[in-house]
């Protein structure tokens, strides 16, 4: 049965593109790329020839059809985008929604992705985790997405472009307060680096750091403060109950 096939890439180091990807690659009639160049580049290395078809962020009202109705002939097709797993933080989610309303079996292959490495090696509790991407670029916005998370007690992942990096942790600091964090940043490549530390270190030095990032933050670990309005009140209803 024709199938679409989400297939991860690697984030850095080309050795670790899988065999299984590489043999899916090579198996399926066209592949869904969100930038034409970059996976042009990453075939040639493994000496693989397919048609491309052209499926990111800005023109997905018309390749998510003409990828339907390629499965929908008979083709396979591979899903894949610049670097990691496509759909996380990059494009394919809305394609996989229609394949799965269309009953059109959707398969996902294993392998590489930015925030699972930087998580594991954090040092951070890994126990439960949120992974939230990227947020807003407007300082107003990702203050108020920052609130929302404030209170979550288990760590959280954020993706960040490097020229954003100072601000996104002067947001982080004012709204989460000082944490214990790790920056994981040129993950696989050959300036790999991890700097673990708490968000005010980080936030003094991350002015000079180039490259792909991660931050990985602690969660909150402040056990909920009592609501005293609420047990004042509680206590009233018991003593006007007579108990
Ligand atoms: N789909 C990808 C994945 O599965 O990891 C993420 C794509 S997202 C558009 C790009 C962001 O991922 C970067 O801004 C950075 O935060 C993170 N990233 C990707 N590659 C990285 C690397 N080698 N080192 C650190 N962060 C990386």
């Amino acid at each position: 049965q024709p199938s679409l096939y989400l297939v991860p890439t690697p984030i850095g180091n080309l050795s670790e593109m899988t065999k299984r990807g590489l043999e899916i690659l090579e198996k399926v009639d066209c592949i869904a790329c969100e930038d034409t160049r970059n996976t042009g580049k990453l075939l040639q290395a493994y000496n693989i020839h397919k048609p491309l078809v052209s499926h990111h962020e800005h023109n997905t009202k018309e390749s998510v059809p003409k990828i339907i109705n390629a499965l929908k002939e008979g083709k396979n097709v591979a899903v894949v985008s610049d670097a990691g797993y496509p759909l996380l933080s990059d494009p394919g989610s809305w394609l996989v929604k229609e394949c799965v309303d269309q009953d059109i079996p959707v398969i996902s292959l294993s392998g590489c992705n930015a925030a699972l490495n930087a998580l594991v090696a954090s040092g951070l509790s890994t126990e439960h985790y949120l992974f939230y991407g990227f947020l807003d670029h407007k300082s107003s916005k990702r203050k108020k997405e920052l609130e929302s998370l404030a209170s979550f007690p288990y760590t959280i992942i954020f993706y960040e472009a490097p020229h954003r990096i100072e601000a996104c942790l002067q947001d982080i600091l004012e709204v989460f307060s000082n944490r214990k964090m790790c920056l994981a940043r040129e993950l696989t490549k050959l300036h790999e680096e991890y700097i673990r530390g708490n968000v005010e270190e980080i936030l003094s030095i991350c002015s000079t750091l180039k490259g792909e990032m991660v931050l990985v933050i602690e969660g909150n670990s402040k056990k909920e403060e009592v609501d005293l309005n609420l047990a004042i009140s509680r206590i009233e209803e018991c003593i006007e109950s007579g108990m």
